[in-house]
């Protein structure tokens, strides 16, 4: 995960061909947007289901594919596998993306909302967020539609292709027991379809 804004987006436009896919291509990285930085969890039913939760950092979106997504249980800890950053504009993308093309499937945004940096170090004094995230582990509270509360993204595994990290929700105020979603049940945050709703055509691929 680069911390180069400007190359940040190298690797999400290598993997994709723009004439073939309605996802954004993204414009350069967004520095210094005033305001709470935001999150995204779309559900994607790619060749296995799973969801995308992503972050804001330094004008991208940082990103992690979460098979099982997240929980509001702090007693589950659930695998995420970091996927290349994301422009920021990929908060608004729900729609299909076209067989054969990378990550085919269908997207909807399941959950979206701003979050806080919580990440302290052993004094007290507050990591910023994209140092913690090069040291391998995060905190932050979500204030979204669904998601609410803090969370620790943690590192478990280092080693290019086969990094791996846990979010695992705080035993806070707003933890609550079968924090479990299912993916082709939910509905999406902007038009409140459901995956199968929006394979068939009944909303648009946009980001808008
Ligand atoms: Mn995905």
């Amino acid at each position: 995960m680069s911390r180069d804004p400007s190359g940040a987006l190298a690797e999400y436009r290598r993997r994709r061909d723009f004439s073939r896919t309605r996802e954004p291509k993204g414009g350069r990285a967004a520095a210094g947007r005033d305001g709470a930085p935001s999150f995204v969890v779309q559900i994607h039913d790619a060749t296995a289901m799973h969801f995308d939760f992503r972050l804001e950092v330094d004008g991208v979106l940082k990103s992690w594919a979460v098979p099982k997504g997240p929980s509001a249980d702090p007693h589950d800890k659930r695998l995420a596998m970091p996927t290349e950053d994301h422009p920021l504009e990929y908060r608004g993308f729900e729609g299909v993306i076209a067989p054969g093309e990378y990550g085919a499937g269908t997207v909807i945004v399941w959950d979206e909302g701003t979050y806080r940096n919580l990440t302290a170090d052993r004094a007290g004094r507050e990591v910023p967020f994209a140092e913690a995230l090069e040291r391998g582990h995060a905190s932050f509270r979500l204030d979204g539609r669904k998601l609410h509360g803090g969370y620790s993204l943690t590192r478990i595994r280092g080693g290019g292709e086969r990094e791996a990290w846990l979010l695992v929700k705080h035993a806070d105020g707003r933890a609550r027991a079968g924090g479990t979603t299912d993916p082709r049940r939910a509905r999406s945050a902007h038009s409140g379809h459901t995956l199968r709703q929006v394979a068939a055509g009944s909303a648009p691929g946009s980001s808008s």
